[in-house]
């Protein structure tokens, strides 16, 4: 059995609807669809929360806005003899969600809480309208089996309980394909509506494949598979026709927005295959992603991506020289406020110990730092603690890195040449990843030199 999880872009038109109609239902067996909300859809209850906040009284104009695309898609992709009861179903919800707007504006705030049932809307209607396109489908509902937990500020999913309730929620699929909501998920000990993040769909995808030990889990995007850098940074991107599952995570945990970067690990740990593919090119082979990595005889790196908006905590002063003892106090400190660490870079000339830490994580994660060295900072032990932000991070990603000779430096020669300040670099643990953090203004710059380097342009003809 396979799942197949069709983004915003897939789900956002009668016409890629159209497309979605014609790849489930040339299935031979029977499948999962996990769909996302209709392209667009979640920024835009998120924008009409805020203007119901404000006091903005549009937000009743841009309600019936929400409400009319969700009824041309209808009119567009629903037989009509299932038209009525979907309508109903969806007419259901966005009475509810008016009701909601309008509590929103009379009280001019919105909670995070609040926030979560709002965006839940977008995949609950697009589940219903999928579901009623496609003769004989059935409706799961994710909020019923997707459960989460609180850590810290976040939901995370709490993976063991979800197992179990998706394996009792399918174990009977009165239909040959079972739809069921991405993204939305309800909190395991308070029953209210959360979610997985945004871009959350595929992990729900992953979530169910895993559970259900599926055969493969295929995520239905716009593009033709996974490419060798974002495309809309780097136009002559490649596809990469097969890549391991370490190299997909540590790409998309360094930005490549193409997978959510949580997805990966549930089907990597039943060893189930993913694939990328194109609803709007079926044909196209795809990416294939599996325990295997193949090495390139021409190039080392699978490869490169980047975040933005990181910020670098640097610390100074003798103690640097104790790197086990900085190590640990540093991680445990920030892990204890629930703050993740992006790379660390080892002590340099300087005598300064990195970490990167999103942008958004950057005061917490100094508060913490400054307290765990608060002893040494008086004594002088550590000279100080700097945060420089507005950087970001490269990374360079391939299982057969450590293999290759001289990659780092040579990036490294590469950026500097260019006029590239590189703030910190790393290889990491594992030697499959090299990152880089330079200024953020400098990220298409050093993406396009480091892209270049690797997968050099054909020369025009
Ligand atoms: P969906 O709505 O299907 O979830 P997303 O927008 O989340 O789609 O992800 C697909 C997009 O990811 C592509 O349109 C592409 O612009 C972007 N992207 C970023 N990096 C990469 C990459 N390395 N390979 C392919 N796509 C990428
Ligand atoms: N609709 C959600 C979002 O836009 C989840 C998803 O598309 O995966 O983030
Ligand atoms: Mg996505």
């Amino acid at each position: 059995m396979k799942v197949l999880k069709f983004g915003g872009t897939s789900v956002g038109t009668v016409e890629s609807l159209s497309n979605v109609k014609k790849i489930v239902e040339a299935l031979p067996d029977g499948c999962v669809v996990v769909v996302s909300a209709l392209g667009g859809i979640t920024d835009r209850l998120i924008a009409t929360a805020r203007l119901a906040a404000a006091g903005d009284e549009s937000y009743r104009a841009e309600t019936e806005a929400i409400a009319h695309r969700h009824f041309d898609v209808i009119a567009g992709v629903v037989a009509e003899i299932r038209r009525k009861e979907v309508i109903e179903r969806v007419g259901d919800l966005l009475q509810e969600l008016r009701r909601i707007y309008d509590g929103v504006f009379l009280l001019r705030e919105i909670s995070a809480r609040t926030l979560d049932v709002i965006v839940s809307f977008g995949e609950r209607m697009s589940s219903a309208i999928v579901t009623a396109m496609i003769p004989g489908a059935s409706l799961h509902d994710s909020m019923s089996f997707i459960k989460t937990e609180k850590w810290f500020d976040r939901n995370i999913a709490d993976s063991s309980l979800t197992s179990a309730l998706i394996r009792k929620d399918f174990s009977s699929m009165p239909g040959r394909v079972a739809i069921a909501p991405g993204f939305i998920s309800t909190d395991r000990d308070s029953g209210e509506i959360t979610n997985l993040g945004r871009g959350g769909s595929d992990f729900t995808a992953a979530l169910i494949s895993a559970a259900l030990d599926a055969e493969l889990l295929e995520i239905w995007t716009d593009v033709d598979g996974f490419m060798t850098a974002d495309p809309r940074i780097i136009p002559d991107a490649r596809i990469i026709p097969e890549m391991s599952f370490v190299e997909s995570m540590e790409l998309c945990s360094f930005g490549a927005k193409v997978i959510y970067p949580p997805t990966i690990y549930p089907v990597f740990h039943k060893n189930i295959p993913i694939k990328i593919l194109n609803t709007f090119n079926a044909e196209a082979p795809g990416t294939l992603i599996t325990d295997i990595s193949e090495p390139d005889s021409e190039c080392p790196v699978r490869g490169v991506s980047a975040i933005k908006e990181i910020t670098l905590l640097s610390l100074k002063g003798d103690l640097t020289g104790n790197v086990p003892q900085i190590n640990s106090r540093s991680f445990n400190a920030l892990a204890r406020k629930g703050v993740n660490v992006l790379l660390v870079s080892q002590p340099d000339s300087d005598n300064a110990f990195s970490f990167a830490v999103a942008g958004n994580d950057a005061r917490k994660a100094l508060e913490a730092l400054e307290d765990e060295f608060a002893p040494e900072l008086t004594s002088g032990a550590l000279e100080r603690i700097d945060s420089i932000d507005s950087l970001s991070t490269i990374a360079v990603v391939g299982e057969h890195l450590k293999a290759a000779t001289r990659v780092g430096p040579r990036i490294l020669n590469t950026l500097m040449r260019d006029g590239i300040d590189v703030k910190a670099f790393s290889t990491g643990v594992s030697e499959t990843t090299a990152t880089f953090v330079v200024e953020a203004d400098m990220t298409s710059k050093a993406l396009i030199l480091i892209h270049n380097l690797f997968f050099p342009s054909p020369l025009p003809k």
